[in-house]
């Protein structure tokens, strides 16, 4: 199994660290698990989507019809996707941030209730039974995934595209894995007014981003360390994989995710190639 939510939480050196001087008030889980489902919703700011799924629309299927996006989070892109009218078949592993998700659309109209369906899958080994004109995933999403992991993605992708769908995702145009190994540590505000330490720490050569939270409060008890692995491939990358892996790559849009000002990421526009009768 590929995900690292089944596999539970990641021991980050900093995370050892911290458990061991906090002794029977420690607790460790992954941020995206229940155990931290506090700290993800008083941390999470739902950043504006707008302009990245107006990027999204802009390649998307002429009539898109009903849209896959995996791994959903908190509807940073789908609620945007759903104000475009979009049809849309919301993905996500975690049963905390689906949780989240469902109290989100519950408080949307009816009609664009009825426009989303929300599954639980592991987006890198997925079976739904039914296809897509285009299929969408973020960043941070594809980030989640290792590179075994990411084959899976591709392979369960094609499995879900009809004939001429599109694969769009959106990458960031230059990240940590262009610099050298750091650490880096701020205190962050949630809207509980808690504080909490992220301490971030960057490995380029094994394109590994751990990320360890806990409360800045050092007599917290609980003490939750929350802790997580993100993968930092770059746009090159990817498409590389993607190529690989049965699809043709047609266009590379560079674009600003804010929606104006210089681009930082980049729309890449995949198909699943052909398979041709006869070749090898
Ligand atoms: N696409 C959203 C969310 C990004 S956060 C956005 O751009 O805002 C990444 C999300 O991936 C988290 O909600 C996490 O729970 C989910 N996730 C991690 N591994 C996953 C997997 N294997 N399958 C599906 N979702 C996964």
């Amino acid at each position: 199994m590929s995900n690292q939510l089944a596999r539970g939480p990641v021991r980050t050196t900093h995370a050892d660290g911290l458990l061991a001087s906090v002794g029977a008030r420690g607790v460790l889980c992954d941020f995206y698990d229940e155990g931290a489902a506090e700290i993800y919703q008083d941390l999470v700011q739902d950043g504006d989507g707008t302009a990245e799924a107006r990027e999204f629309a802009t390649h998307a299927s002429p009539a898109p019809g009903p849209v896959l996006e995996l791994a959903a989070g908190m509807g940073r892109l789908t609620f945007p996707f759903l104000d475009l009218g979009w049809e849309v078949t919301a993905l996500e592993l975690s049963t905390a941030v689906l949780d989240a998700f469902r109290k989100r659309l519950a408080e949307q109209p009816p009609d664009v209730q009825d426009r989303c369906a929300v599954v639980q899958a592991d987006m890198s080994a997925f079976a739904l039974g039914k296809r897509f004109g285009t299929v969408v995933i973020s960043s941070g999403s594809i980030n989640e995934l290792d590179e075994t992991a990411r084959r899976g993605l591709y392979a369960s992708v094609r499995e879900h595209l009809e004939p001429g769908g599109k694969f769009l995702l959106s990458l960031e145009l230059s990240g940590p894995a262009d610099s050298g190994p750091q650490e880096r540590q701020q205190e962050l505000t949630g809207r509980s007014g808690r504080r909490h330490v992220m301490h971030v720490k960057t490995v380029p050569a094994e394109e590994i981003q751990d990320i360890t939270i806990y409360p800045a409060e050092e007599t917290a008890d609980p003490f939750v360390v929350s802790t997580h692995r993100r993968r930092i491939a770059t746009a090159e990358r990817i498409a590389e994989e993607l190529v690989r892996d049965g699809f043709d790559v047609l266009t590379r849009t560079p674009f600003a995710s804010g929606g104006e000002g210089r681009p930082d990421m980049v729309l890449v526009e995949a198909v699943a190639r052909e398979i041709t009768e006869g070749a090898e």
